[in-house]
């Protein structure tokens, strides 16, 4: 069991691709076709010999109605059940609303947040994430989960924050 890791973000930026990176398996469901996860499953981890569990969060349809706020619902059960949360956005398309109301929820909690900036798949893409330290989250930390570019170190920002 060990420490929650919550991995939180609106639907289609990367979170499961991500969770099957941390867990170094092809397990959490990815689909092209947007909000297959189911509302939140858990996955055993190991970094660097520490043992935490990771939530996966999603499965909503992301042209539902209400989609911003069962998004931010689910973030609000998912922050208070974690030690520490994973916050996911798309570098390549930058803040929307939805993910705003992720970033209000993350403040009130209070919990350690980790921003993972993802879909940077080359490093031309890197200046795409720059922005994102106006979210006053800290460090964007630059992740390709689909091809692995900057797991490690995001992990190891991970396991500073559990
Ligand atoms: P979730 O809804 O946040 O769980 O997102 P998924 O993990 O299901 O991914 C949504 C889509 O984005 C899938 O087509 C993934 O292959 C794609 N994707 C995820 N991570 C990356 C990445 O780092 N780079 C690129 N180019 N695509 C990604
Ligand atoms: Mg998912």
């Amino acid at each position: 069991m060990g420490p929650v890791l919550a991995v939180v973000g609106r639907p289609n930026v990367g979170k499961s691709t991500l969770v099957n990176r941390i867990i170094g398996r092809r397990e959490a469901v990815v689909e092209d076709v947007p909000g297959v996860t189911r509302d939140r499953i858990s996955y055993d981890a190991v970094w660097n010999g520490r043992t935490f569990t990771v939530v996966d969060t999603g499965g909503w349809d992301p042209d539902a109605k209400g989609i911003a706020e069962r998004i931010r619902a689910q973030a609000e059960i998912a922050v208070t059940l974690a030690d520490a949360v994973l916050f996911v956005v798309d570098a390549t398309i930058g803040i929307t609303d939805a993910d705003e109301a992720v970033v209000r929820v993350l403040r009130r909690a209070g919990k350690p947040v980790v921003l993972a900036a993802n879909k940077v798949d080359d490093a031309r893409a890197e200046a795409e994430a720059f922005g994102l330290w106006n979210l006053g989250l800290g460090e964007p930390h630059v992740v390709s989960a689909l091809h692995g570019r900057g797991s490690g170190d995001l992990l190891d920002a991970v396991l500073e924050a559990l």
